[in-house]
C-alpha cells in the first residue's frame, strides 16, 4: 500500500509518537493529567487505520463515557483527514458488551432481544423476591441487596462463584437471593447493567471457541482511563487480549476515583505483570494547564502516600494564579460565582472575554447543584447539567413536588398517581384502578374519586385505611396552606437581611427563619417538612440502606431550603415549572454544571470548584473512615478537579452551609491547606470590603492558613478580627444575623444526649446543659465544657 501522509504524527511529542507507532505488543501509557494520553490514544487508532494495520472493525477501543466515545470518533475522522466508515467497536464497556451479548445470548440462556433493566425495575424485582422469601423488606430493603449484587457483579462473581462470606450477607440469604434473582432475570429474558460484563466474562471463560474468534477479530485493543476499570472489566480485557497481546492502556493512578464502585487502581499497577515485556511510556509535558494550576494540583496530590509519583511540566504561559475565596454561605457562593461568570463573559476581570461554553462548575455532591441552578435561573444565565438529571428532575424531588402540587391543587391527577402508593400504602394497581373508575364515572378528580370510593365502601382492608389517612392528611395540609401568606415580606427581605433574632417571628422549632410564623399557624417551609414527614416519604428514604439513600435525603433538605426564597408554595411551584420548561437549546452557549466524577477526561478554560469544606469535600464518610483510603480517593478527586482547568481555576468554600436542614459552621477543606501559597491568590468576598477584586482590595500577605481562616469562619477569632478591621476602615459590615440564627437554634434545640459538632473538638454527645454551657463528651477530644453557640447539631 502506498504510504499515506501522516500529519497527525507531527502534532505529537516524541514520547507520544513512540506510544502511537509501537503498534504491536502491550503498551502502557502511564502519565499525569493533561499530558495528551487521550490524544495519543486517538492518534494510535488513526495510525492503525492509516497504515492499514487494521480495518475499522478490527479495532476495539474502550472509553469511559459515551460522550468521550463520540468525541473520539469525531477526532479520528478529523485526524485522518478523510471520512472513515466509523469505528464500530469504539464505545464504553457497557455499549460494547451489549452488542456482543446480543450475538451470544443463548450461551447464557437468554434470547438476543433481551431487555436491559434500569435501577427501578431491578429494585422492584428484588423486592418481590425478598417478600416471596418471607424476609422483612423493611429491615432488609431491596436497595441494599441490589448494591450487594452490583458489587459482586463488578467483581465478576456469579452466584456459583460467590465466596461463603459474601453469600452470608443480607441476613445469611444473600447468595441464595442472588441466585434466584439471576434465574428470574433469565425467565424474564432480561439483564441488569452489571450482567452485561458478567455474562460476557462467563461466555469467554466457558466457551474458548467464542473467545478465540474475538481474539482474532479484535486485532488491536485500546483502553482509556484504565485506572478506573473494575475486576470484571479487567478480566474481560485480559481474556480478549490473551492471544495477540496488542493492547494499549492509558491511565493515571492519581486519577483513580471510582474505588467506591469497585474500580481497582491495582489493575494499572499490575499491567506489566499481566503482560510481560510491556512497553511503558511516560508522558511528562502537560499541554492543558498553566504552571500555577499545575503546581497547585501537584502539591495537593503529593499528600497521598500510595502513588507512583510523576513529574509534570509545562511550557504554557504563566497566567493567573489559582483563585481562592471564602463565602458567607452556600447561597452567597452561588451568587458570587454567577456574577463572576458574567464578568468573565464580558471580559471585565482583566482576563480575556470567555464564552459560557468555556466555563464549568464542578461539584463534589450533586445536591450542591441546586443553589447554582436557582441562582442562574434568577439571573437568566444559561446553564446545562451534565451527567445525571437536573436537580428538579430527580426522582425524590419529583415525588416531593407531587405532594406539594396536590396540596396546592387537589385536581392534579398526575401528582396523585405519582404519590398515592409512594411510600407503599397497600394501594397497588387494583386499588388505583378502582379509584380511576370511580373518579371517571363521577366526572371528578382522583382525590375526589378516592373520597367517594371510600364513602361507598368500594375499597377494603389496609389500603382503605391508608387511603383515608392520606386524604385526611391532604385536607389538613391544605388547610394549613390557606393562612395569611400574603403578609410575607418580599423575597429580598428574606434573603438579604435574615431574621431579626429579637423578633417573635423567629421559629424555635426549625431553627430557621420563618418570617410568617407570627401570623400563620404554619409557614410554608414547615408545611413542606410536615408534608414530607407525615406522608412517610422522608421515612421511606431514611429506611433506605443503599448508597443513594443519604444523597436523596440531602436533596430533600435542599428542596425545603429552596423554599426559603419564596413567599409560599404556589410561588415556588411556578418557579420550578419555569425551570422545567427552560429546556435546552444546544446551540446556545451555556455554563456546564457537573460532578467532579463526571468531569474526568474533560477540560475547560475556566473551572469553578465550590464547596471545598471538610465534610463536603472531603466527604464526611471519607473522614470518618478508619485508614486513609477514602481520604486519598477524595484527594485524587481534588487533583482531577484542578487539572480540568486550562487558564482559570477558582476554588471556593462557605463558612456556613445547611447540612441536613441545619445551619452548620463549616471548616475550609483540608485540601485548601495543601494548596501552595505561591500559586494562589486569595480573593475577598464582596460583602466584606465593598466588592471588587483588584489588587488593592486584597488582604496584605499573611500566611495562607490565616488568611483563609479570616475569610472563613464567621464566629471564629479570625472572623472577629476581620470584623474589627472592616469597622476601622469604615467598610461594609458583614451580615451578622444568620450566624446568630445558628447560635440560637443551637441553644434552643439541644437536649442531653444530642450529637453535636464543634469546630475544634469534632463530634460529641451532650452530657449536661447549664444555661448556655454544655458539657460534651467528644469522640476524639474527650469531655469538655463548651459554649452552646460554638457547637452545631449533627444528625450524621
Ligand atoms: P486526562 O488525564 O485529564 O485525561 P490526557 O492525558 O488524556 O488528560 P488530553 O486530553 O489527551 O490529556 O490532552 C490535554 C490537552 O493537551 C488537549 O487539549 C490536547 O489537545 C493537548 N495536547 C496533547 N498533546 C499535545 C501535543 N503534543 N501538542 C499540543 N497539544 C497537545
Ligand atoms: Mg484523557
Amino acid at each position: 500500500m502506498a504510504a499515506r501522509p501522516m500529519p497527525y504524527l507531527n502534532e505529537l511529542n516524541p514520547a507520544q509518537r513512540e506510544a502511537v507507532e509501537r503498534l504491536d505488543g502491550p503498551v502502557l501509557m502511564l502519565a499525569g493529567a493533561g499530558t495528551g494520553k487521550t490524544k495519543a490514544l486517538t492518534a494510535r487508532i488513526v495510525h492503525l487505520l492509516n497504515t492499514g494495520r487494521a480495518k475499522p472493525n478490527e479495532i476495539l477501543a474502550v472509553t469511559f463515557t459515551n460522550k468521550a466515545a463520540r468525541e473520539m470518533k469525531n477526532r479520528v475522522g478529523g485526524m485522518l483527514g478523510h471520512a472513515v466508515e466509523g469505528v464500530p467497536w469504539l464505545g464504553t464497556f457497557h455499549a460494547i458488551c451489549v452488542k456482543l451479548l446480543r450475538r451470544h445470548a443463548e450461551l447464557v440462556n437468554l434470547k438476543s432481544n433481551f431487555t436491559i433493566l434500569d435501577m427501578d425495575d431491578q429494585n422492584r424485582l428484588l423486592k418481590q423476591l425478598i417478600v416471596a422469601n418471607g424476609i422483612d423488606e423493611k429491615r432488609w430493603p431491596a436497595r441494599l441487596l441490589s448494591s450487594l449484587i452490583d458489587g459482586w457483579k463488578n467483581k465478576a462473581l456469579t452466584p456459583q462463584k460467590l465466596p461463603a462470606g459474601d453469600a452470608g450477607a443480607f441476613n445469611h440469604r444473600g447468595g441464595e437471593l442472588y441466585d434466584q434473582y439471576q434465574q428470574r432475570l433469565r425467565e424474564l429474558n432480561a439483564v441488569d447493567f452489571g450482567d452485561l460484563l458478567l455474562h460476557m466474562v462467563t461466555i469467554f471463560q466457558e466457551h474458548p471457541d467464542v473467545l478465540a474468534q474475538y481474539q482474532r477479530w479484535f486485532r488491536y485493543i485500546l483502553v482509556d482511563e484504565y485506572q478506573d476499570t473494575n475486576v470484571a472489566q479487567y478480566l474481560w480485557l485480559r481474556l480478549l487480549a490473551g492471544g495477540h497481546k496488542n493492547i494499549c492502556c492509558v491511565g493515571d493512578d492519581d486519577q483513580s476515583i471510582y474505588g467506591w464502585r469497585g474500580a481497582e487502581v491495582g489493575n494499572i499497577l499490575r499491567f506489566e505483570k499481566d503482560f510481560p515485556g510491556a512497553h511503558v511510556v511516560r508522558l511528562e509535558q502537560n499541554y492543558r494547564s498553566t504552571p500555577h494550576i499545575l503546581a497547585a494540583a501537584s502539591n495537593v496530590i503529593r499528600g497521598n502516600a500510595d502513588r507512583l509519583g510523576k513529574t509534570l511540566w509545562t511550557e504554557t504561559e504563566e497566567g493567573e494564579k489559582v483563585r481562592l475565596i471564602g463565602h458567607w454561605d452556600g447561597e452567597e457562593e452561588a451568587r458570587w460565582i454567577g456574577e463572576e461568570i458574567e464578568a468573565m463573559q464580558s471580559g471585565t476581570r482583566g482576563l480575556r472575554a470567555m464564552s459560557l461554553n468555556e466555563m464549568a462548575i464542578l461539584v463534589r455532591a450533586s445536591h450542591q447543584m441546586r443553589a447554582f441552578e436557582d441562582r442562574f435561573l434568577t439571573i437568566g444565565l444559561p446553564y446545562r447539567v451534565i451527567g445525571g438529571p437536573r436537580f428538579y428532575e430527580r426522582l425524590e424531588i419529583r415525588d416531593a413536588m407531587a405532594y406539594f402540587r396536590l396540596v396546592v391543587s387537589p385536581e392534579d391527577d398526575l401528582a396523585f398517581e405519582r404519590i398515592v402508593n409512594t411510600p407503599k400504602r397497600g394501594l397497588g394497581n387494583v386499588a388505583q384502578q378502582k379509584i380511576q373508575t370511580c373518579a371517571r364515572s363521577n366526572g371528578v378528580s382522583l382525590v375526589e374519586g378516592a373520597r367517594i370510593l371510600l364513602e361507598e365502601k368500594g375499597l377494603g382492608g389496609k389500603g382503605a385505611k391508608e387511603l383515608a389517612l392520606l386524604l385526611e392528611n391532604l385536607a389538613r395540609w391544605r388547610g394549613n396552606l390557606i393562612g395569611p401568606q400574603t403578609t410575607l415580606p418580599d423575597d429580598d427581605a428574606v434573603l438579604d437581611d435574615g431574621p431579626d433574632l429579637a423578633s417573635p417571628v423567629f421559629d424555635e422549632l426549625g431553627g430557621r427563619p420563618t418570617p410568617n410564623a407570627g401570623v400563620a399557624a404554619v409557614g410554608h417551609i414547615e408545611l413542606a417538612e410536615i408534608i414530607l414527614d407525615e406522608s412517610g416519604y422522608t421515612t421511606m428514604w431514611q429506611n433506605d440502606k443503599t448508597p443513594e439513600g443519604p444523597g436523596r435525603l440531602d436533596n430533600l433538605k435542599e428542596l425545603v431550603k429552596a423554599l426559603e426564597n419564596f413567599d409560599n408554595l404556589q410561588g415556588f411551584l411556578e418557579h420550578v415549572s419555569l425551570i422545567m420548561d427552560n429546556e435546552s437549546d444546544d446551540a446556545e452557549a451555556k455554563v456546564t454544571i457537573m460532578t467532579l466524577h463526571g468531569a474526568k477526561g474533560l477540560e475547560f478554560p475556566a473551572v469553578f470548584l465550590p464547596g471545598w469544606e471538610d465534610g463536603l469535600f472531603p466527604s464526611q464518610r471519607s473522614m470518618d473512615e478508619s485508614g486513609l483510603k477514602g481520604l486519598e480517593e477524595e484527594r485524587r478527586l481534588a487533583y482531577v478537579g484542578i487539572t480540568r482547568a486550562e487558564e482559570i481555576c477558582t476554588i471556593s468554600f462557605a463558612g456556613n452551609r445547611q447540612v441536613y436542614g441545619q445551619w452548620q459552621s463549616q471548616m475550609p477543606s483540608r485540601f485548601i491547606d495543601e494548596l501552595p501559597e505561591d500559586h494562589v491568590d486569595i480573593l475577598t468576598p464582596p460583602g466584606l470590603y465593598g466588592g471588587g477584586f483588584g489588587a488593592a482590595s486584597r488582604p496584605t500577605a499573611t500566611a495562607l492558613d490565616e488568611r483563609v481562616a479570616n475569610a472563613n469562619t464567621y464566629n471564629s477569632p479570625g472572623w472577629k478580627r476581620m470584623q474589627a478591621r472592616a469597622g476601622e476602615r469604615g467598610m461594609s459590615q458583614p451580615r451578622e444575623s444568620k450566624s446568630s440564627v445558628i447560635d440560637a437554634s443551637a441553644v434552643s434545640s439541644f437536649t442531653v444526649g444530642d450529637r453535636v459538632f464543634h469546630q475544634k473538638f469534632g463530634y460529641g454527645a451532650i452530657l449536661k446543659i447549664e444555661g448556655d454551657k454544655l458539657e460534651v463528651a467528644f469522640e476524639k477530644a474527650g469531655t469538655k465544657n463548651v459554649v452552646a453557640s460554638y457547637v452545631t447539631g449533627s444528625d450524621d
